[in-house]
């Protein structure tokens, strides 16, 4: 067995379930556990380590390889510690069977973590530390639920000229992401008897006809806006609530739409774009969005250097787009360049059987500690 699969197996043994998503004080909650155990491992092999703390009890954990000399640039290693929840306790045994390791946060992205800092230690272990590029091992809390680990080490005044986003992205490169807004559609009629309909006006009836022309004409709209990495944007209306019983006009109706952005879309931009549907087609609509819901897409130049630098190491032509958000975003925002990379596929991350192929994870430290050793 190789350092990161044993690595792996390791964390996937202690639970880190976002503790957004269990009670109280449940003993699986937290990044705690991973977190110490990877302060330890990273001292071990000569990296310097500090918590910075972001929610009580929680903190990222950064373990750094510095330069002997003066800092010219840095590069952060940033995966998230935390996962989404089990259905069964036997998700936190590792099990590796047909070339595979299985476990809860196999792919996400505890995959990442072991390789990010197996490939760091290997270099730290090697002594071939870069002259002037000082790397940091970036462990993020909370990416599953609010970001708040992304969100804390942005508002920190870090500093680096790029970061790469531990997500399982099938050892691409990817440069941009979509972004999503969730609206509140709310459509205002008048209570009436049900045996006498035209002395009210039906809600329902209303966000019937603006779901219908979200999904059909809005919807067919914007698959002709295409982005070269990710392709068009999407709308999924994603519940709908309206009246109490049969024999009322139901006065009130709401339904909740996910509009999944392009990199130039904004929330201004988009409710303007819907209103103005609306109004063409003589509906009308109460439209609001929540800012905590609000996940603005990433879109990062793929000639910055030290992606250059990446991509050529990967032998990879050119980036990719993926669907998914994730912390880059986050750290984007806050002014650190940022794209994502890392071992297994999207498609397998937060199922019941979740996995992590061997190959893959082997490949991405080998693939990072590679792309480490070309740092000046
Ligand atoms: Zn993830």
């Amino acid at each position: 067995m190789t350092d990161t699969e044993k690595l792996l197996r390791e964390l996937i043994a202690l639970p880190s379930v976002n503790p957004a998503f269990l009670p109280l004080n449940d003993a699986r909650a937290g990044e705690g556990r991973v977190a110490d155990v990877l302060a330890v491992r990273a001292a071990r092999a000569g990296l310097d380590v500090h918590f910075q703390k972001v929610l009580p009890g929680r903190s990222n954990v950064l373990a750094a390889l510095s330069p002997p000399g003066k800092i010219k640039r840095r590069l952060l290693l940033a995966p998230h510690l935390d996962t989404v929840n089990v259905v069964s306790d036997k998700q936190f045994v590792p099990r590796s069977a047909q070339g595979r390791i299985y476990g809860r946060g196999a792919c996400d992205a505890k995959g990442s973590v072991a390789a990010m800092l197996t490939a760091l230690s290997r270099l730290a272990r090697q002594g071939r530390r870069p002259v002037a590029t000082e790397i940091v091992f970036a462990g993020l809390v909370d990416e599953e639920n609010a970001q708040a680990g992304s969100r804390a080490l942005a508002a920190s005044g870090c500093q680096a000229d790029l970061a790469i986003v531990g997500e399982p992205t099938r050892l691409q490169i990817v440069t941009a992401h979509k972004g999503s807004l969730w609206f509140r559609l709310e459509t205002r009629g008048k209570a009436a008897h049900g045996s006498c309909p035209h002395l009210g006006k039906n809600a329902v009836h209303e966000m019937a006809r603006i779901v219908d022309l979200l999904e059909s004409g809005y919807a067919r709209q914007l698959l002709r806006r295409r982005h070269p990495l990710l392709g068009p944007p999407t709308i999924n209306i994603g519940f709908i609530q309206g009246g109490t019983q049969a024999n009322i006009v139901p006065a009130l109706c709401v339904a909740g739409a996910d509009r999944r952005t392009l990199p130039g879309e904004t929330e201004p931009s988009v409710r303007a774009e819907i209103n103005a549907w609306l109004r063409r087609h003589g509906l009308r609509a109460a439209l609001t969005s929540d800012k905590s819901s609000r996940c603005p897409p990433l879109e990062t130049d793929p000639r910055l250097p030290l992606v250059q630098k990446f991509l050529q190491t990967a032998r990879q032509k050119r980036p990719a787009g993926v669907d998914y958000f994730c912390d880059a975003s986050i750290l984007a925002q806050g002014g650190i360049p940022s794209i994502v990379f890392g071992p297994g596929a999207i498609a397998q991350a937060h199922t019941d059987d979740e996995w992590i192929g061997q190959k893959s994870l082997a490949a991405a430290a080998a693939l990072l500690l590679k792309f480490l050793r070309t740092l000046p």
